[in-house]
């Protein structure tokens, strides 16, 4: 959480409310009012993310050193990190020109024997600390050094000044900034949790920590950045201790009663007018439907029909898998829409999605005598203008675009429902901008279109409730019958040519392939494009020489890997190379095998969600992973997972028990993103817990008007 940008509550009145105005008020002092953190150190954290003794004292620990054995020199084994304690016997400063910094040599002894102590590039506020006949306490790797002596590189130390001192402790280890010593980030830490314990907010109710069986916050905290002695390191380092649990309980509570309130205050704002149906379009499609829609879409469609009916918009998440036909409702919800007289606008991520679902119900709207319309950025200006009048003056009723709807001045008067395909694509503010198409006015008191939002990322039931608290959520969780799995096998970097060859052979008979590598970030970008540049170049010369292949990368500009795309899926090239992401909607029927090098890289659900774009036709579909990682271990286990698993959410589960809700989303996903702890969270568990305890208290007290929930508002207000 971040407490910056805290407004005081003027309004405080009771003596606890102004007790939690000056606890925020003081965690948002400025660090360098901290002891020692000069104006010059501060600026270093701030850049770093620390402006304020709160962010300093939310900073927690990834893992924690054991020190409560302290050794004795004789006893030291190679390879093993142990502590020291004895006198520097010796020191000696170097300078080493071609490095321009300095080197310490010191000697270590104690009544059993002496070890090496070396810093290889010693800042001088280092060596300035050090000086010989101190009693020094190290931490650090035994290594073996010249002539037989045993070492330790880079120490961590302290000096003893007081012999009596406790020196047996579990030490906190910190993610620090570069130009700035763990030891000196955990002396402030320290220091701040003495002068400010008094001040942490113990913000969740005490008879919800004692039913989920936590502690309270300030305590927790504590706990974390100074373990006691006989606090168990296993849980702690995997961050699934009583106090780590607490602390992404007390972040995820506060979560759900933020999103549990918009919920409410949505509820309360007026849905546009809904008078009788007109006609039966609804009817009249499912007589065209060459298909009997699946018991799960039927499912969902009554749910947002029940929406549409009612009073207030809706706001409803739509997930299913890849192929389990969230077009198809979304296109169904949209007649109901435009049979009542309004208007269904669909927003896509990119223009070749936009196009796909245009062309695919625009059949559909032209036997239905729906005026339909394709708006994106190659939209030409003069048929842009038309379209933009006709738009306004309600004269058409169905309209499929990108960004370029909200970018251009699209005036929406009848717009009835909105629906975002590839919701994660855009933003929270995207999607609040396709929204007000309708026209200005109070959220409140003006009245809303109805939104559906459609995902194919498959998420936990847990999670997805947790992150989209403030919406509905629809599963479609079945596929639609007839479906033959992707045939998935993994294969080792020694298997490649056997990988290829299955590529070849399926070129051969007329499909196309995809090559997908993984995605890397921006630093590495540049050196990746040139490794599949040079890789396509190959493939070309060789193996594939008598087929098109093209290359979409990272760098690329959005047309140009339209283009690409496109080109794809005309058929006109044969195999796509992609270290981007290939879109997930995107239909390719004759595309019938997937290789994905470097599988270990990727999540389980990202590799299932890549697999959905193939043996999307007829003919059986392979999804072939090489594993260019260790053949056996844990990442070898996951991938062998996802040969047998092949229901989205299932993965997905698995996939939030073993790393985490944040590399489940991926970092590029937003939604995660201004939360810090939640992503700790193992299971989803402890994300239902919360969603629970914040609803069933919502519903107790709705504005948070009780005395009990004083504290929680100004807390609110904060995070
Ligand atoms: P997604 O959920 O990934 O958006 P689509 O809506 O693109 O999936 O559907 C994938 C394919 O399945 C489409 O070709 C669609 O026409 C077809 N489809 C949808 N619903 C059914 C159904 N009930 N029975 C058979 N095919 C269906
Ligand atoms: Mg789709």
């Amino acid at each position: 959480m971040s407490f910056a940008g805290l407004r005081p509550d003027k309004k405080s009145a009771t003596e606890k409310r102004s007790g939690v105005n000056v606890k925020l008020r003081a965690l948002t002092t400025p660090l360098r009012y901290l002891h020692g953190v000069g104006p010059k150190r501060a600026a270093q954290l701030e850049t770093f993310g620390l402006k304020t003794i709160g962010d300093l004292l939310y900073h927690l620990p990834f893992r924690y050193e054991d020190r409560r054995q302290i050794k004795k020199i004789a006893a030291a084994i190679r390879g093993e990190e142990a502590s020291f304690v004895g006198r520097l016997a010796a020191l000696q400063r170097k300078y080493v020109p071609h490095r321009r910094s300095q080197m310490l040599l010191g000697v270590l002894q104690d009544d059993t024997g002496v070890i090496d102590l070396i810093w290889y590039r010693a800042p001088k506020f280092l060596s300035d600390g050090l000086a010989k006949g101190q009693t020094l306490l190290i931490y650090g790797k035994v290594e073996s050094g010249m002539y037989g002596r045993l070492r330790v590189v880079h120490p961590d130390f302290e000096v003893v000044d007081n012999p009596d001192e406790q020196l047996q402790r579990i030490v906190p280890v910190y993610v620090h900034p570069a130009g700035l010593s763990l030891s000196r980030l955990r002396g402030w830490v320290a220091q701040a949790l003495r002068e400010y314990r008094d001040f942490l907010l113990d913000g969740v109710p005490e008879e919800i920590l004692k039913r989920q069986d936590l502690i309270a916050p300030s305590e927790a905290l504590a706990y974390l950045h100074e373990p006691p002695l006989n606090a168990d390191l296993g849980p702690l380092n995997r961050s699934s201790s009583m106090a780590h649990r607490t602390i992404i309980f007390d972040e995820l509570f506060y979560l759900q009663l933020g999103l549990g309130m918009r919920k409410r205050l949505r509820s309360r704002s007026p849905a546009i007018p809904w008078g009788p149906a007109r006609t039966t379009l609804r009817e009249r499609m499912l007589a065209l439907l060459p298909f009997k829609l699946t018991g799960a879409q039927e499912r969902v469609l009554g749910e947002i029909e029940r929406d549409l009916a009612g009073g207030a918009p809706m706001q409803r998440l739509l997930q299913g898998d890849v192929g389990s036909g969230k077009t198809m409702v979304a296109w169904l919800a949209s007649l109901t829409v435009i049979d009542h007289g309004h208007q269904a606008i669909w927003m896509a991520p990119t223009e070749i999605l936009a196009e796909q679902h245009y062309r695919n119900l625009q059949k559909y709207a032209d036997r239905l005598d729906i005026s339909a319309v394709l708006l994106t950025a190659a939209t030409p200006a003069k048929e842009r203008t038309s379209i933009l009048k006709r738009i306004a003056g309600g004269d058409i009723s169905f309209i499929v675009g990108t960004h370029a709807l909200i970018q251009e001045q699209v005036h929406a008067p009848l717009m009835g429902l909105g629906v975002v395909d590839e919701q994660h694509r855009f933003g929270v503010m995207q999607r609040l901008s396709l929204q007000r198409l309708i026209g200005p006015g109070e959220l409140v008191s003006t009245p809303q279109p109805h939104m559906l939002l459609m995902s194919a990322t498959p998420i936990p039931r847990s999670l997805a409730m947790v992150l989209y608290g403030d919406m509905e959520v629809s599963f479609i969780d079945e596929l639609p019958p007839g479906r033959t799995r992707v045939q998935t096998r993994v294969f080792n970097e020694r298997e490649r040519r056997q990988v290829y060859a299955v590529v070849l052979d399926e070129l051969k008979r007329g499909h196309q392939a995809f090559v997908v590598l993984p995605l890397v970030e921006a630093s590495e970008q540049l050196q990746q494009v040139r490794d599949a540049t040079r890789m396509a170049e190959q493939m070309r010369k060789t193996l594939f020489k008598d087929f098109g292949l093209g290359l979409v990368h990272g760098r690329l500009k959005a047309e140009e890997r339209d283009r690409i795309m496109r080109a794809f899926r005309d058929g006109a090239l044969k195999l796509l190379v992609a270290t981007t992401v290939v879109e997930v909607g995107v239909d390719i029927p004759n595309a019938t095998v997937m290789v994905v090098e470097h599988a270990e890289r990727f999540g389980l659900a990202q590799l299932h969600q890549l697999r959905g774009r193939v043996g999307r036709g007829a003919a059986a579909g392979y999804c072939l992973l090489v594993n260019r990682g260790p053949v056996s271990g844990l990442a070898a286990e996951r991938l062998r997972a996802i040969e047998r698993e092949h229901d989205g959410f299932k993965i997905a589960e698995a996939d939030l028990r073993l790393r985490g809700p944040g590399e489940l989303l991926g970092a590029r996903q937003s939604g995660l993103a201004d939360l810090h702890f939640a992503n700790l969270a193992r299971g989803g568990r402890l994300l239902a817990a919360a969603r629970r305890e914040a609803l069933a208290w919502l519903e107790r007290d709705p504005e948070l008007t009780s005395k009990a929930s004083a504290d929680m508002k100004a807390i609110l207000r904060h995070r």
